[in-house]
């Protein structure tokens, strides 16, 4: 919708289907095969590639950390047996030698520390950030089918919750990886330097760590998974029952128990995923504890053994061989986490992947063109059927070879009962779907040969329901044309008859119009919606049923405005009072997805059909056979030449 220069928020058939299983869309449409681990870090590696840079530093950085980290133990080694007991006795000089070694050392690799966490941090959060942003990009060039049938609470969800529950991965992978990577292959080095028969001993227990680690992984992201669809589920009801709407409902019909009670079951339910998900990995870690824990009692018992078969094993050996081992044990842990964190990441990526693979139905063709300027305005509707995407096979087709024209400047109206396609007609216009068959034309164009951008420009949609943001009316004006002057603003409030309203207001134009407008009447909010198309200037006005919810005093006044925008334009205009288009160029009366009837006001009363059915019913007087019949109550109404 963003582009559409429109008084267009929330279409009439925005909400329809909305309670439906979360995500059907992206189930069906997203990449059919579930995302493998090695594709998954290929594209998470993809998303890293522009910070290449600062990536190949942080690298370079830990390499320098990992490779000083190396030399600590070799020095207490030397301290052990060069400077405490060499076999003249203590010698100092050389002790403080290598003690002063040992703190430049060590304070060389907190500052090195300092600055990779700097880089990691910067880069982490960019590129979530960036993550972030496609994903709303993407989304908003999904089709309006998609939101339809997406709860908006759910698309929130992805948006921040899982998108968040990736940063803090994002920003300690690299670094703890690269890392502990190397400080733990370092440490290795180190202990097969200082003794390969203690090294064997204390390595040989580790492939059941990595097997534990990797069980305990496929259970954190399955729960992690379940937490997200959680969390989404709990935004969904915050969303609906939060809202103005939401809570207008809820007040309205006493159920604000019931809704807290659906808020707790879910809150319930994350409850006990948040907790199942911290306790997945305890008894793996409190394992991994042990182990490294009991390891240097069992090396003592070997360097015993060994020493017992006259093998050279030094008390110097002894202490750096545990000293190493103990400083083995974090980055162990560290990578054993990392890899855990990457498991259950994993399954966050995938649902952010999955949302960014949706392909969106409606998008612009290669080598699609500008909306030509010739014959701007006029629209024709060539053959159209139309089936809903959601709707059942079996169901008849909402809209079905539907023929009619526009020229430019004509005011054209559609008529009939309720549900007969109506509002359809309106949203093939602009593209919000596409046409199963047949054309629409804008312009002389097919509407899918041309740049949506190009398009949604010259066509200005007054919807069912008017949205506007919570801001000041000046700013949802601007919304269509955000350079406008305030006199071009003021211009377009007359026009719509709702300056002097906003006139009356003390902050003027300022006033802020409250979550979706809800400070002002539905009359007023109509009329900013109005005055908001008129300042688009489209070349194609299309009404959707503009003033059915009014009485007849506020109808005068929207109908006035309603008029003011027709003028000079090409107007499509969907009604339910006849009243109010008695005077259109043409009017197509339409009943089952199909056009039934087309003439004038005059040549329908004449045809004694439907229309003439429909005049009886609602002003009581009969039609006559040449349509001499005129509404009960005078009503205002378009009379055109
Ligand atoms: P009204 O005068 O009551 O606004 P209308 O003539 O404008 O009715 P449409 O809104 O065009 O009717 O709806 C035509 C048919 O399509 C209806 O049967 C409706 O239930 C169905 N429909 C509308 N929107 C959707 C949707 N998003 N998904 C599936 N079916 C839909």
């Amino acid at each position: 919708m963003s582009g559409i220069r429109a008084s267009a928020g929330v279409p009439a058939g925005v909400g329809r289907g909305a309670m439906r299983p979360l995500d059907a869309d992206a189930q069906r449409r997203a990449n059919a095969e579930a995302p493998r681990i090695p594709h998954l870090l290929a594209r998470i590696g993809e998303l890293f590639r522009p910070h290449r840079g600062a990536l190949v530093l942080t690298v370079a950085l830990v390499l320098v950390s990992a490779g000083l980290s190396v030399l600590p133990p070799l020095l207490t080694k030397l301290a052990f047996d060069d400077g405490l007991f060499p076999p003249g006795g203590p010698n100092v000089r050389v002790l403080l030698v290598l003690v002063g070694a040992m703190v430049g050392l060590w304070a060389l690799s907190a500052a090195l520390g300092v600055w990779q966490t700097y880089l990691t941090a910067t880069v982490g959060n960019r590129v979530m950030g960036e993550l972030r942003l496609r994903l709303f990009a993407h989304l908003e060039r999904m089709e309006l089918a998609f939101f339809t049938r997406t709860k908006t609470g759910v698309i929130q969800s992805r948006l921040q919750n899982d998108v968040g529950g990736v940063a803090s991965v994002l920003s300690n992978t690299v670094s703890s990886v690269i890392g502990n990577t190397v400080t733990v292959l370092a440490a290795l080095v180190s202990m097969l330097v200082l003794s390969w028969q203690l090294t064997v001993v204390a390595v040989v227990l580790l492939p059941v760590l990595v097997l534990a680690q990797r069980r305990v992984g496929q259970v954190r992201a399955r729960i992690a998974t379940r937490t997200q669809e959680s969390l989404s589920e709990m935004s969904a009801i915050t969303q609906e029952s939060l809202s103005v709407s939401g809570i207008l409902l809820a007040k309205s019909f006493g159920r604000q128990q019931a809704e807290l009670a659906r808020y707790a079951g879910e809150n319930r339910n994350q409850i006990a995923l948040q907790v199942r998900q911290t306790m997945s990995g305890q008894w793996f870690f409190a394992l991994v504890n042990v182990f490294l824990s009991v390891v240097p009692a069992v090396v003592y018992l070997v360097a015993a053994a060994l020493i017992l078969r006259h093998v050279p094993v030094t008390a110097g050996t002894i202490v750096a061989f545990t000293t190493v081992q103990a400083r083995l044990m974090f980055p162990l842990l560290g990578l054993l986490r990392v890899a855990l964190d990457l498991q259950t990441s994993g399954a966050l990526f995938a649902r952010i992947f999955e949302y960014l693979d949706l392909v969106p139905a409606i998008a612009d063709r290669p080598g699609a063109r500008e909306v030509s300027r010739e014959l701007l305005g006029r629209v024709e509707f060539d053959r159209v059927s139309f089936r809903y995407p959601d709707a059942p096979p079996t169901a008849p087709p909402t809209l079905d070879s539907v023929s009619f024209t526009v020229e430019p400047g004509q005011y054209v109206a559609f008529v009939g009962p309720s549900g007969a396609g109506k509002t359809t007609i309106s949203y093939l216009l602009p593209r919000l779907y596409d046409v199963a068959d047949g054309r629409v034309l804008f312009a002389g164009d097919d509407v899918r040969d041309l740049q949506q951008v190009s398009l949604v420009r010259h066509i200005g949609l007054v919807t069912q329901e008017t949205y506007l943001f919570h801001a000041s009316i000046a700013d949802n004006l601007r919304y269509a044309r955000p350079d406008a002057s305030d006199a071009e603003l003021e211009a377009a409030a007359r026009a719509a008859h709702i300056h002097d309203t906003i006139a009356r207001f003390p902050d003027g134009y300022d006033t802020v119009v409250g979550e979706r407008g809800y400070r002002l009447s539905g009359g007023e909010k109509q009329r900013v919606a109005i005055a908001r198309v008129l300042l688009a200037d489209p070349a194609v006005l299309v009404l959707d049923e503009a003033t059915s919810a009014l009485d007849t005093i506020s109808e005068r006044v929207v109908q006035a405005a309603l008029d003011a925008a027709a003028t000079g334009r090409t107007t499509i205009a969907i009604a339910h009072r006849l009243s109010t288009i008695v005077g259109a160029d043409r009017i197509h009366v339409v009943s089952e997805g199909r056009i039934v009837e087309s003439g004038t006001h005059a040549e329908l009363l004449a045809a004694d059909g439907v229309y003439a059915r429909l005049w009886e019913q609602q002003t009581g007087v009969a039609a006559t056979p040449r349509g001499r019949s005129h509404p009960k109550g005078g009503a205002a109404g378009l009379v055109r030449p």
